[in-house]
């Protein structure tokens, strides 16, 4: 499990994450929904350490994320050990960032046989592996300009699942592309939920959320403002703010 323990992170005088504390058991799908600048990026970010938190902890299967337990002190860990630790969170982002200069097949083996997690030639055997479960192993050899943005995205799914994470998060993963390529990614996704994989996604795509997600989270303000099941968020939510913010996105 992911747990997430009394977290906070502040940007100057602004607290971008004020006390967010979250359980994400194995296997289970969990939906982000928030307003803009509600801190779902920050919170993501930090899941695998791109962004240091002030207070409180994370831990993936009890190991801490960016330090280490020595007596009752967490001491943060070095450059080297942090990466390890971001081999088992893939990250997806709204603007693919594939590399430009690399064929498809390209982007999805350098990581692992850069940080020698694979040997190139089962780099390349995984690699036709994950492009069949997204679709794209006709464009192993393509340019990622010659891709459209649906399949950008799913070759950065597929590079992102590369090493086996045991956490895929996802932000805002379709909100960059054409309406008619959303489902081709939402589909990709849905696949992996199946598969057993822990994800966390920040979407606005309610229907994909009641869909999909166990879990949905609305934030607002750097706070959960409600979390539980999909039904129960989505259908029946406690809270004023977080009706309101769906009357707006539905
Ligand atoms: P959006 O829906 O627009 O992506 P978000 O919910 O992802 O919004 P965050 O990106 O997490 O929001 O930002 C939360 C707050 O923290 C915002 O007020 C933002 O301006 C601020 N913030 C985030 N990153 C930084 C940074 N590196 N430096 C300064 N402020 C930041
Ligand atoms: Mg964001």
């Amino acid at each position: 499990a992911i747990s997430i323990t009394g977290v906070s992170k502040s940007f100057g005088r602004h607290k971008a994450l004020d006390n967010v504390s979250l359980t994400l058991e194995p296997g289970s799908v969990t939906v982000i929904l928030g307003p803009s600048g509600s801190g779902k990026s920050t919170l993501l970010r930090t899941i695998n350490h791109l962004e240091r938190v002030d207070e409180g902890f994370i831990r993936i299967d009890g190991e801490y994320i960016g330090y280490q337990l020595r007596g009752d002190k967490l001491y943060e860990l070095k450059e080297k050990a942090i990466l390890r630790q971001r081999i088992n969170v893939g990250y997806v982002f709204q603007n693919f960032n594939l590399f430009p200069h690399m064929t498809v097949l390209n982007n999805l083996i350098e990581a692992p046989i850069a940080h020698r997690q694979l040997s190139k030639s089962a780099a390349i055997a995984r690699a036709g592996e994950l492009l069949d479960i997204v679709g794209l192993r006709h464009k192993a050899q393509a340019w990622p300009r010659h891709l459209s943005g649906g399949q950008q995205q799913r070759v950065a799914i597929a590079r992102a699942l590369m090493l086996n994470p045991r956490v895929m998060l996802f932000d805002e993963p379709t909100s960059a592309l054409d309406p008619e390529l959303v489902s081709e990614v939402l589909d990709v996704i849905k696949k992996l939920a199946r598969s057993g994989t822990t994800l966390v996604i920040v979407t606005h795509e309610i229907g994909f959320a009641r869909e999909v997600a166990d879990s949905v989270v609305f934030m607002d303000e750097g706070k959960i403002v409600e979390q539980g099941s999909s039904s129960q968020v989505l259908n029946n939510a406690r809270h004023e703010r977080t009706r309101r913010f769906l009357a707006r996105v539905l």
